[in-house]
């Protein structure tokens, strides 16, 4: 695997590589690697990409300051991570490289919708970061596919948005990845290495309570489900954020199941100083 930290030195790379006829597959991410980011690497090596990740923890979609300096950042463990799924590239920028105007300028995107929602709605400003980060990242990479993880669907929506704000749906393919959990069920996620022994054991309330709302399509009402889950995950020692239902193609808010659409069921919630988000789609 080659390591770039310029952008010049890697898309001087990466035309070279163009001009041998390979597809580039992209995989954007903030490092601390897990077996999640390692299947969306593999599924891009299955596919006979030419495979880069970046690695860059973005402060432009943090709104929570901590959040940011407690990001665990593993580089070592990432390289030998990225080596063995078999991924050719890594983009290894830093925050000058990235931004060398500052960071108050390219984040002119709309999201509508999508931006007043659920992780919109409580995190003010993450997706006008997330929107100027990835644009960046696909300027420099210009990647046929773009790999990216169903655990942060509301994101993967906004990135399809972008593409087509950049106008290069038709160029870059977004391939969205299943998630993949922990043994118990848990998302796997950076974030989870943060958690304390007692926490990491409650951490699969989330995922239970997905998969209670998942089971009670046919027979229950959401409401009560939804209430059922709030008081758990209170009881348990979180602090919920949401715990909702929408529309899986345009996350269109609902008080209750339709079993003739596709849903998908979404929950953040707080646990100690640590922010969890999970979600299940429901009706295939
Ligand atoms: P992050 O480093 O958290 O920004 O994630 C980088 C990419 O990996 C995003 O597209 C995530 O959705 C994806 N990802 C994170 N966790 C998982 C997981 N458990 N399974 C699959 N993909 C994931």
């Amino acid at each position: 695997m080659v390591i770039f930290k310029k952008i010049h030195d890697l898309q001087d790379f990466l035309s070279a590589k163009r001009k041998e006829n390979m597809t580039i597959g992209f995989v954007p991410t903030m490092g601390a690697l897990h077996d999640g980011h390692r299947s969306l690497v593999k599924k891009a090596v299955d596919s006979k990409d030419f495979v880069v990740c970046s690695i860059f923890v973005n402060p432009t979609q943090f709104k929570d300051k901590t959040d940011f300096e407690k990001y665990p950042v593993t580089p070592d463990a990432d390289i030998l991570l990225l080596t063995q799924a078999g991924c050719h590239v890594l983009f290894l920028p830093d925050v000058q490289e990235m931004y060398p105007d500052g960071t108050g300028k390219g984040n002119d995107f709309d999201f509508g919708y999508l931006d007043t929602v659920l992780e919109g709605a409580h995190r003010p400003g993450h997706f006008k970061g997330v929107g100027q980060v990835v644009a960046r990242l696909l300027n420099i990479v210009q990647p046929d596919r773009l790999y990216m993880g169903q655990k942060d669907y509301q994101q993967c929506m906004v990135v399809r948005s972008l593409l087509g704000q950049m106008n290069i749906s038709d160029k870059t393919e977004l391939i969205i990845c299943p998630t993949l959990r922990e043994p118990d069920g848990l998302a796997m996620s950076s974030r989870n290495t943060r958690l304390t022994e007692p926490q990491r054991a409650l951490a699969i309330v989330i995922y239970q309570c997905l998969v209670s709302i998942q089971g009670k399509v046919n027979d229950g009402n959401f409401d009560i489900v939804q209430k059922e889950c709030l008081d758990i995950l209170k009881d348990k020692g979180f602090e919920p954020e949401y715990v909702a239902l929408a529309d899986a193609r345009d996350l269109a808010l609902t008080d209750n199941y339709n079993t003739t659409r596709p849903m998908v069921a979404l929950i953040a919630a707080k646990l100690g100083q640590v922010r969890l988000i999970d979600n299940l789609l429901i009706n295939g």
